[in-house]
């Protein structure tokens, strides 16, 4: 693998995972014809209440759910690591194994992207990365002023661009859009529906055998 080709993760709660994370990755993957891209699961979410199941559950979802596509891996440093799952810690953790040259890409939500300055040291996060912004149906890209600032100050158009510097570059893509959240699979889990066709079938058959967010 060539050490110009960026390394791209999206991290998470996937609390579960479902088919709009799997085809988000996928679709970054082919966009940016990269290797493939590494879902990084959260060990204790900084941001949200307690998920509803324990981190190395949420793991094993996400490793049923890549099994046999090459283009996807699950990595394991935040549920393993001693630290608290800041992204701060995460992206400081890949610098040291990737060196200061290799391009790193966190790709996230529009959501998420529109929350940035209530994580910790969020404005150094581009001394470290990139990031690309995907978009996600029912989220509209309005941004208060910081966030506003930061995507002009930071803004690139191609994907090429990403390889030609290590961080420092913020890029919009739009994607198939798929209304799909953990939240609303929870919820049906919960109010006995079947969440089936909106995550991958080993993920639902583990679900319930393991009998998860209150499935009787
Ligand atoms: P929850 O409802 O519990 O918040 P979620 O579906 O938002 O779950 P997260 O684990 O919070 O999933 O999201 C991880 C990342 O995936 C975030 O960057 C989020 O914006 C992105 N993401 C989640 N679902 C989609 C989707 N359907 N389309 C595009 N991006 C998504
Ligand atoms: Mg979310």
């Amino acid at each position: 693998m060539s050490d110009s080709q960026p390394w791209v993760f999206m991290g998470g709660t996937f609390d579960p995972v479902h088919n709009g994370h799997l085809r988000t990755a996928l679709e970054i993957q082919q966009w940016l014809a990269c290797d493939r891209v590494h879902l990084i699961p959260s060990r204790s979410p900084v941001h949200r209440d307690e998920p509803g199941c324990t981190a190395r559950q949420r793991h094993d979802m996400l490793t049923l759910a890549v099994e046999g596509e090459s283009c996807l891996a699950v990595d394991a440093r935040e549920i393993e690591s001693q630290q608290d799952s800041y992204t701060l810690n995460t992206l400081k953790s890949l610098r040291r194994e990737l060196g200061d040259q290799r391009p790193l890409v966190m790709v996230m939500g529009v959501d998420a992207y529109l929350t940035l300055p209530t994580w910790r040291q969020w404005d150094t996060f581009l001394s470290l990365c990139h990031i690309i912004v995907v978009s996600r149906p029912g989220y509209h890209f309005h941004p208060e002023v910081q966030v506003s600032e930061l995507t002009q100050k930071h803004r690139i158009d191609k994907p090429a661009a990403l390889s030609r510097r290590p961080c420092g570059g913020v890029l919009i893509h739009e994607l198939t859009p798929l209304g799909i959240s953990a939240t609303q699979i929870r919820n049906l889990i919960a109010d006995g529906f079947s969440p089936r066709y909106l995550m991958p079938d080993q993920v639902w058959h583990y679900i319930k055998q393991n009998k998860l967010y209150g499935y009787k």
